[in-house]
């Protein structure tokens, strides 16, 4: 295509509320084979909410609200937002914790009015030796079959009860993956959530190929491990933790809706954080190459 082809291509692109970076890009878009999506944000909405409360026996569940809500309130994650905002509501006003850290992709750790506490996922506890009740296991299970994100609390030693919080599939993203697969693209969900919940939400959307339980820092090496298998891969996301993802695959899509890391190491920004906004990109750089399949 000619330069002039492609300042038109990418000045239309502008007005449908896709961002390109540089001319070049549109070449990168039309070459992609695969579309590996993130879940938290970009396939669903990320907007979480507490649906659920269920404790072992013997726990206070305002104490569990008080505790768990505290440490989550000292982070940014949308579980823990969720979290943090459902315990306000019900126990009011949180104290901030005496010691808090963040563990990527596994949860939050910290000192909460004298009580070691830990949130996140079941394996996280249990690195604690910190064991869910068989009841609460089977709870935790059922919920996630529903595509229900669930986190385990524990403190001083014991698991005291599992929160289960619940996020939304974004009403376009079902119709995007249809037009992606029908411009021979091959989607796949990646995400450090579990694999039940990862699977409910792909077939909610028609997305056949999932990869779970990545943690954060491992997500650049799933698009690695694709690009060796000679696929030709674009990124979409919206997180902090994609953004090394989004710099390594062969194009970058991030969410106008996400973290501005993310949009920093990407090649195109949706500006609407719509998914068939990358639909566009896509016909929008085979129209413009001239090579309409
Ligand atoms: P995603 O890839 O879907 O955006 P993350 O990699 O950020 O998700 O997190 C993976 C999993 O780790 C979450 O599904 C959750 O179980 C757990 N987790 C991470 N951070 C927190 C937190 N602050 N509170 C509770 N659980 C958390
Ligand atoms: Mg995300």
């Amino acid at each position: 295509a000619t330069p002039t082809a492609l300042l038109v291509g990418t000045g239309r692109g502008a007005q449908m509320g896709v961002l390109i970076k540089g001319p070049e890009v549109l070449e990168s878009t039309r070459k992609v084979d695969t579309v590996v999506l993130d879940k938290t944000g970009t396939v669903t909405t990320g907007k979480m909410t507490l649906v659920d409360v269920v404790l072992e026996p013997g726990t206070d569940r305002a104490e569990l609200l008080r505790l768990a809500g505290a440490l989550e309130d000292a982070s940014e994650h949308p579980i823990a937002q969720a979290i943090a905002k459902g315990a306000t509501q019900e126990v009011g006003t949180l104290r901030v914790p005496e010691d808090f850290a963040n563990i990527e992709g596994k949860g939050v750790q910290g000192v909460v009015d004298g009580h070691a506490v830990l949130v996140g996922r079941e394996s996280l506890l249990a690195e604690w030796s910190q064991q869910l009740s068989p009841e609460l296991v089977a709870t935790k299970a059922r919920a996630e079959g529903e595509g229900k994100t669930v986190v385990a609390v524990g403190w001083d030693g014991e698991a005291r009860g599992i929160l289960i919080v619940s996020d939304t599939v974004k009403a376009s993203s079902a119709e995007a993956i249809v037009q992606l697969t029908a411009l021979g693209l091959t989607p796949v969900l990646l995400t450090g959530d579990n694999a039940a919940v990862a699977r409910h939400i792909a077939a909610e959307v028609g997305i056949d190929e999932v990869i779970a339980e990545v943690l954060p820092k491992d997500k650049v090496d799933v698009v690695k491990r694709l690009q060796a298998e000679g696929k030709v891969v674009a990124m979409i996301g919206d997180g902090v933790n994609d953004a090394p993802a989004l710099a390594q695959a062969d194009l970058g899509l991030a969410m106008g809706t996400g973290a501005d890391v993310a949009i920093e190491a990407s090649d195109i920004t949706l500006v609407r954080g719509d998914l068939r906004s990358a639909v566009d990109a896509i016909r929008l750089s085979r129209k413009t190459l001239g090579t309409i399949k």
